[in-house]
Parts: structure tokens; sequence; C-alpha cells
């Protein structure tokens, strides 16, 4: 027996699919990742899934994408599952930046010379170093193994065409691990950490797996198909809290004003939010904004959280 807001979204999701996919004319496809440019820019999809697994699915649904930053927030729980707090705090710091995802402008401000926040590429990069393993491919093959675990899919994998694609033309991501590497921030090596990070920036999935993955964290680390506690409750309230003020971006603020729930976006046109204690939602509409997000999938999110009053405040 599904409630008013269930059916209400069956009711109307494909019109506000309809209406929200006119803002991809505002957007641009990434193209700093050659292989992001061959996806259409007038894709919008979405899945909504509820705490038994079931979906609602509209436009695009079907479209296969990779994580790109959505990925962060998962290594993140990972390399705190790993190390715990303290390490990974003596890593990276806990604060917005207000700049651009690869921006090389504030590295030195944070004493003692570590990233802003774990979202921003240089936090990220910083973290995949911490992921346990013996070399890159035991740690490439933890983080697949975790996220698949997350996703309940254990056939996502590495797209191999955006890894190379990335890693080919990666020259900031690059200069900003060297940088890191020169603060003493990083143990590996700068090829090895990339090679963790380019890797998990490029896992496929499609809306559903955002879906239930962004539905265990709407269940504090609980996935509530199969009642089985995946994360520790302090990871993903912490992962939650980095969604919220950083997770889209220099974007966030405006996020937060206007749709008010925790969020992940990435370069493939990606989000991942949630209503907390209830729906985990995946969005895919690959034209950006200058800030780089999702034009429609931003406007989508506006209209549900208007519709329903989602917004945590
Ligand atoms: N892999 C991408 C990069 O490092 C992720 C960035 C993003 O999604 N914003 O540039």
């Amino acid at each position: 027996p599904h409630d008013e807001t269930w059916k209400t979204l069956h009711t109307h999701i494909d019109e506000w699919v309809a209406v929200s996919k006119t803002h991809t004319l505002e957007g641009h496809v990434a193209s700093y990742i050659p292989e992001l440019a061959n996806a259409s820019g007038d894709i919008l999809g979405i899945c909504l899934m509820d705490s038994e697994g079931q979906t609602i699915l509209s436009g695009d649904s079907n479209f296969r994408f990779t994580l790109q930053s959505i990925s962060k927030v998962f290594s993140l729980i990972l390399a705190l599952m790993d190390n715990g707090e303290d390490v990974v705090f003596s890593k990276v710091g806990m604060e917005p930046t207000g700049d651009d995802f690869n921006s090389m402008l504030k590295l030195e401000l944070i004493e003692p010379g570590i990233p802003f926040n774990p979202l921003i590429n240089a936090g990220a990069i910083a973290i995949s170093s911490l992921i346990a393993g013996q070399s890159p491919d035991e740690q490439i093959e933890r983080i697949l193994h975790f996220f698949r675990d997350i996703a309940n899919n254990p056939s996502l994998s590495v797209n191999q065409n955006v890894f190379k694609s990335e890693s080919d033309t990666a020259h900031r991501n690059r200069s900003l691990a060297y940088f890191l590497k020169d603060n003493g921030v990083l143990d590996q090596e700068v090829d090895d950490v990339l090679r963790v990070y380019f890797s998990h920036c490029s896992i496929e999935v499609d809306c559903t797996d955002l879906a239930r993955m962004a539905l265990v964290l709407a269940h504090n680390g609980v996935d509530p198909i199969r009642k089985q506690r995946l994360i520790p409750r302090r990871f993903v309230q912490i992962a939650k809290t980095f969604m919220f003020t950083c997770g889209m971006y220099n974007a966030s603020g405006e996020f937060a004003l206007n749709v008010g729930l925790p969020a992940k976006s990435g370069v493939s046109g990606s989000i991942l939010t949630m209503v907390p204690g209830q729906y985990g939602i995946g969005i895919v509409g690959p034209a950006l904004n200058r800030k780089g997000n999702s034009t429609a999938g931003v406007h989508l999110l506006g209209i549900l959280s208007q519709e329903f009053d989602w917004s945590m405040f």
C-alpha cells in the first residue's frame, strides 16, 4: 500500500520530466573528458526507489553513464571504514570551497596543506590513496566490491573507454596530485593514486543503480530491502553532511535553498540524492550548467522538492 506521495509521483512524473527536459537546451555536455562528449545532450532520466525496492522510472532511465564525482561519496565512506575518522581528517578538511571542483586556488590555505574537503578533486584524490590494498589493482578491486554491494549489483564495472579517455587527458588532476604529493598528503606514487581515482570515477551505472545506492544512505547505512547494515551510521552521517555542504560543487548553497536535500553530482550529468528515511533517487541529464551540474536534473529536483515539501528545513 503506497502513500499519497508515491501515487502523485506515478501520475505526474512523466509530465515533470518533460517540462524539465526543455532545460537541457541551456546546458552543455562535458567535453574535457573526450569520451563524455559522446553523450547526447537532450537526455533526462530518473529512478525513484522506495524502501521495499519498488521503483518509479521516467524518461531516459535506461541510459548508462559513469559515476564520476558521485563515486567520491562512496570512496570516502570506504576510506573511513578502512582507516577511521582521525586518519581521514588528517588528509582532508571539512570545509566547502566556493571554487570549481578541480580548482587549484586554495590548496595552500588549509593547514597543513591538505585539500578543503573530500568531494573536490584534490580531496578525492587524497581519499583514493587511503583505500586499503597491497597494490592499485587490489584497491580498485576492493572499491568495486564495495560499490557492487551498496548497489546490490554484482555486474558493476569500470568503463575502460572512459577510464582511458580521462587518464590520457587529466593534466589538471595530475597537477593536483603532484601538488598533494609535494605537500606530503599522498603516501602512494602519483600514477598509482590516479589509477585508483580514475577507476572509481569510471564505474558505469544506470539510474536504478544510483537510486539503490542512495537508498542505503537514506536509511543511514542499512539496505532496507535486504535488511542488512552495510555502512556504520556515523560514516553515512559524515557522507551526507558533505553532500549537503559540498555535493553540488560551488552551487551547493543554491541547491540547498532550492531543493534542500543531500545530493552529489558528477560531470556525466548524474545526480544521486535521497529523501531521508524514505526514497533513493538517481537522475541523469548530461547537459551541464556552468557549475558542472545537470541543468535538467537540478530543475526536476526543484519541482519535486517544492511539490512534496522535501527540503530538510
Ligand atoms: N573524474 C572527474 C574528474 O576528476 C570527476 C569530476 C566531476 O564529476 N566533477 O575531473
